[in-house]
């Protein structure tokens, strides 16, 4: 049996989910993939077989839009009123959180992630964003608006669900990222067809049977497994779907705007990032450093807005950078169900693979690389984290997402704070940002500044539900959470009437 399974912490539920067939949740009925086949969902902690999903593809796809636009079209989601799908929310968000401890082991066993954190900040977290969309339910809608043109009107705007909604997810923070997407779309009365990431769909898969033990009628949440190349590929281009959001990587979101061109479906995407950290002198060392750590490794660094380009003062640039390091090393890596584990695996070998690659082409490049050790791959994709010095702007890992526990640490001298600003945005993406400063004006003048979609001031980033969160540049289109996600699946209808 495979070690993950096999682990002493383990409940009998959780082993008895992995262990069971998993197909795709289309109309309310689990079924498998119409080609019959399967993909390998391996544990990325010791790198052996955890269990196997259908490998939905275009043909399920279409299958599961049809229900999800019958159920919006025909069925019954366009009539439930607004309090009734809060009332749905919330029997979700208790659900989730009654089976808090079950999902956290799931997403630990999928992802590597230690199991205390899947807990405390995947899944309680999801509960919260599921119940923050529930209250808008009741809350959201058009307006009155007094026009000018003459004669007298009546006229007002409505704010009417899209429709189907197709959701493409990544690995990072697989239940996360799929609430984050499908509690909104359903507070604004859309339907869904949602593709998990092929490497971590237990989640998604456990959080379909709770959507259907909450009483969300069947067709409402379709969950269709399967690779991004064929599943997700055929969810971006179909001609019924009126909208796709998407979070992953940028090169993979240009694909998705492309599919979605056919029928000109809305978009919004959470792409990439490579965020500035900015610390001033007049910053605690000992109080910075913990957080900056967490900042660029907590989740292996696997997080679109770690803060992973850090810029410190010349003054306290050795002292805070070894503080930095000293608190990473004293971190347990291991595996993630262990009680004690702090970082876990990176998701799979290949971006094991990529991680040290950079920091190969890195220290070939001339930068100091503190850390960075890799385990042997075939055993579970652990690396220790690496804290780089001595690094050019130029270089790869300065320049590129690694999505992986790497951090670049510069220094800059009195004479450069007027170019802060500029070095931040020094960058393709513009996700999130952060600065450290006592200095009032200091902080606003360069939260004004930066080109990112969050900016945190003596805080990396706040990952609570009424905050926008998504990118400027090649970081994205559109925001999600708050009420900016609602915006993202409702089109907005002008109604104008003549009362002459
Ligand atoms: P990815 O882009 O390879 O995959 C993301 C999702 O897209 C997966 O579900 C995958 O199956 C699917 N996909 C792949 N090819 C596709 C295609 N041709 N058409 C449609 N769907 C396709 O990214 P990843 O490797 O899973 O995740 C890492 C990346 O995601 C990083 O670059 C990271 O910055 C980004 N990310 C961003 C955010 C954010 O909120 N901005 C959050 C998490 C991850």
């Amino acid at each position: 049996m495979q070690r993950g399974i096999a682990h002493p912490s383990l409940s009998e539920a959780t082993r008895e989910f992995v262990r069971r067939a998993h197909g795709l949740l289309i109309d309310g009925k689990w079924s498998e993939a119409q080609s019959g086949r399967t993909l390998d969902v391996e544990d990325p902690g010791t790198a052996e077989l955890l269990t196997r999903v259908a490998a939905g593809e275009a043909a399920d796809i279409d299958r599961a839009v049809q229900a999800a636009r019958q159920a919006f079209d025909g069925g019954p989601w366009r009539r439930v009123k607004p309090a009734e799908r809060a009332r749905l929310l919330w029997k979700l968000a208790d659900l989730m959180h009654d089976h808090a401890d079950e999902l956290a082991q799931l997403e630990s066993l999928d992802n590597g992630k230690p199991v205390v954190f899947a807990r405390a900040v995947d899944v309680l977290s999801s509960v919260e964003m599921v119940r923050y969309f529930a209250g808008w339910t009741t809350k959201f809608g058009g307006e009155t608006v007094d026009v000018s043109v003459p004669g007298e009107w009546h006229a007002y705007t409505t704010r009417e669900p899209i429709g189907v909604v197709g959701q493409i997810v990544p690995w990072n923070y697989p239940l996360g990222m799929a609430v984050w997407k499908i509690a909104p779309a359903l507070a604004a009365g859309c339907t869904i067809v949602l593709k998990p990431a092929e490497q971590t769909p237990l989640t998604a898969l456990r959080l379909g049977e709770l959507v259907l033990e909450a009483g969300i009628p069947p067709g409402v949440v379709n969950v269709v497994t399967g690779y991004g190349e064929t599943a997700g590929a055929a969810l971006a281009a179909h001609p019924q779907v009126d909208k796709i959001a998407f979070t992953g990587s940028t090169e993979v979101g240009k694909l998705v705007v492309q599919a979605a061109l056919g029928n000109m479906k809305r978009v919004s995407l959470e792409l990439g990032g490579k965020s500035p950290v900015i610390v001033f002198p007049d910053t605690d060392v000992a109080k910075a450093a913990p957080a900056l750590a967490r900042a660029a490794f907590f989740n292996t660094g696997q997080v679109c807005s770690a803060g992973t380009r850090l810029y410190v003062h010349e003054r306290i640039y050795d002292e805070l950078v070894e503080q930095v390091y000293t608190e990473v090393a004293g971190w347990r890596i291991g595996y993630g169900l262990d009680a004690d584990t702090k970082m876990g695996p990176l998701i799979s070998a290949e971006q094991h693979a990529r991680v040290t690659g950079f920091l190969e082409a890195a220290r070939a490049d001339g930068a100091t690389v503190l850390g960075g050790a890799p385990s042997d791959a075939t055993r579970g994709h652990f690396i220790t984290p690496a804290v780089l010095k001595d690094t050019l702007p130029t270089m790869s890992v300065v320049r590129e997402e690694i999505f992986g526990p790497v951090l670049c640490a510069m220094s800059f001298r009195d004479s450069e704070i007027e170019r802060l600003a500029a070095i931040a945005n020094d960058t393709n993406y513009g996700l999130a940002a952060s600065i450290r400063t006592r200095d009032l004006s200091v902080a606003h003048k360069l939260a004004r500044r930066i080109k990112a979609g969050s900016v945190g001031v003596n805080v990396h980033s706040v990952p609570d539900p009424a905050l926008p969160f998504g990118g400027f540049r090649q970081s994205g289109w559109g925001r999600e959470r708050g009420r900016e996600a609602l915006e993202l699946y409702t089109e907005v209808k002008s109604v104008a009437i003549n009362l002459d």
